[in-house]
């Protein structure tokens, strides 16, 4: 079988207001680097075939110089600017790849999550392949309350059907581009969209397969995260 082509959008143009850090949480030093060198290492070593890198506009030229070439990051085919939410840069991403490549599945991966492995990547490609759409995650270990709008507990959901999604979230390159072109047409789906699966649920009729991604594989959004992510890098 003729092998697929297969492109990553990582994304590191948020601000991380609830670092309560002056840089972004994306380049704060973990374990003596930048925390993003650990994503786009993984997947350096993985079977993805292009990356491009999302940041904001002003943080480009330090990424291009500090980041990709300082680390011989050989995957990434271009730096682009992102936008104000993450889905906005996640299409800015996606635009890149339609303009200068031709891959057929594309992983979208948040660059907050150092502990990403190459084990899952590798899920989320199959995942993609057999499916068209897939998220990795895991089941939830807590009891999940929804809450009204005066803080006590309006419902308890089933916990044994709850997932905690984490990224990658892969799909074949045309199906997820059509989503968010449709959806960065319809101003009144944009609210609330938090991952990428969401576009793809709202937007197509593809259903989106739950793959088996890593407890350790967390996003780094508070401060007490990084601590968390650096036991997990030394007992990697
Ligand atoms: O804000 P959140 O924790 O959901 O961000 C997840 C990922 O998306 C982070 O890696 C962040 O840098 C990225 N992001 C982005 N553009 C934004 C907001 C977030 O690339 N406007």
């Amino acid at each position: 079988m003729k092998k697929q082509k297969i492109g990553a959008v990582v994304l590191a143009a948020g601000q991380g207001k609830r670092m309560q850090s002056k840089v972004a949480k994306q380049f704060l030093e973990l374990n003596g680097r930048p925390l993003i060198t650990y994503a786009l290492e993984a997947f350096e070593k993985s079977g993805i075939d292009e990356v491009i890198l999302v940041t904001s506009q002003d943080e480009i030229s330090y990424c291009t110089d500090e980041i990709v070439k300082k680390y011989g990051f050989s995957k990434v085919k271009a730096v682009v600017a992102g936008g104000k939410e993450r889905y906005h840069s996640v299409y800015e991403g996606l635009k890149a790849f339609r303009s200068c490549s031709d891959i057929q599945y594309v992983l979208i991966q948040d660059g907050a999550r150092p502990l990403v492995t190459e084990a899952v990547i590798e899920r989320a490609i199959e995942g993609a392949i057999q499916y068209d759409a897939c998220v990795v995650g895991m089941p939830v270990k807590d009891t999940i309350k929804v809450s009204n709008q005066e803080g006590f507990a309006a419902g308890t959901p089933d916990r044994s059907s709850l997932w905690q999604i984490q990224t990658p979230q892969a799909f074949r390159f045309d199906l997820i581009l059509d989503a968010y072109e449709k959806i960065m047409r319809c101003p009144e789906y944009q609210e609330h969209i938090t991952d990428d699966a969401m576009v793809v649920e709202t937007m197509t009729s593809c259903p989106v397969k739950l793959v088996e991604g890593d407890y350790r594989n967390i996003k780094v959004t508070t401060p007490e995260d990084l601590l968390v992510a650096e036991i997990f890098l030394r007992t990697k």
